[in-house]
């Protein structure tokens, strides 16, 4: 086991989120986040709360709108483009998912407003991966000539993760549910981020470093776990109360720019 790498992640959010607030203070143009909901899905409204808690406590001005699950695509497309066109708004979001009906509209979103970092050609890095990126970077972990493990190819998390710290100058080897001999990869990684989506997935691998656990998933009682159940003092990000918090930051971090 190597040297404890990981920083308190709620301490690190709460830090970065003063840092953030003093930042828009000095603001004379407050950001401003356009928050699209379609339906009144339990989980998108607990994330919508949350991140117009967010926002309000960095001083980042919201404008929530919610649209009934039946609403068509035009409706949806007239109220991105209006954002789109805002020029107090920053950023565009839509909590996704949205009724297949409504997928394509996200399209629609300005690559210059994207700030889920959702669309090819956005100009944001994708909430999670930006988090990631900036808390390794607050926990002085040099990723140059690191061999990162990402577990996981999805084009909201491994892949641009990948991406950012291939630039990053790490050594990355995207892992995916086709990759053979997994076992070696986890068993030589400098590294790992597993963002997989199965409860205790990582278990059955060699681990011999720190595990950055994306995966979000409920046991049998419902309670929340990530794709690592924490063992022999291994150093894992926790869930709850890990990633998902970076992720959240990652969102206020493109809002504002930084
Ligand atoms: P996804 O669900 O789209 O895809 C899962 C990935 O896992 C695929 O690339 C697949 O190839 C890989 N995979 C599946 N089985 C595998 C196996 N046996 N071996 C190796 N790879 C395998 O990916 P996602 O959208 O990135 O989500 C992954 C997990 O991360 C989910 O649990 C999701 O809820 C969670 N997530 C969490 C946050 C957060 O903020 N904490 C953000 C995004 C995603």
């Amino acid at each position: 086991m190597k040297n404890n790498i990981f920083i308190n992640i709620k301490e690190y959010v709460a830090k970065r989120k003063r840092e953030i607030a003093a930042m828009v203070a000095q603001r004379h143009t407050k950001p401003q986040i356009a928050i699209i909901q379609v339906g009144d899905l339990e989980a998108s409204n607990r994330y919508v709360r949350n991140k117009i808690k967010d926002c309000d406590e960095v001083g980042i001005k919201t404008v929530h709108t919610k649209l009934p699950e039946n609403a068509s695509a035009s409706t949806l497309q007239n109220v991105i483009d209006d954002f789109n066109n805002d020029p107090a708004t920053t950023g565009v979001f839509v909590q996704l998912p949205v009724p297949e009906h409504l997928e394509s509209c996200i399209n629609y979103i300005s690559p210059y407003k994207d700030v889920d970092g959702l669309l090819k050609g956005s100009y944001y890095m994708p909430c999670t991966a930006k988090g990631i990126m900036r808390y390794l970077e607050a926990c002085n972990f040099d990723l140059e000539g690191k061999h990162v493990v990402i577990i996981g190819r999805s084009k909201i998390v491994g892949k641009p993760l990948a991406q950012a710290m291939t630039d990053a100058d790490a050594t990355v080897t995207l892992c995916h549910s086709r990759t053979k001999h997994l076992d070696w990869y986890t068993g030589h990684a400098d590294l790992i981020v597993c963002a997989v989506g199965k409860a205790k997935f990582l278990n059955c691998y060699p681990i011999h470093c720190p595990v950055i656990d994306v995966g979000i998933n409920f046991d049998h009682e419902g309670k929340m776990v990530g794709d690592c159940f924490n063992t022999d003092n291994r150093e894992v990000t926790p869930v709850p109360g890990g990633v998902g918090l970076l992720t959240r930051l990652g969102l206020l971090e493109n809002v504002i720019g930084e």
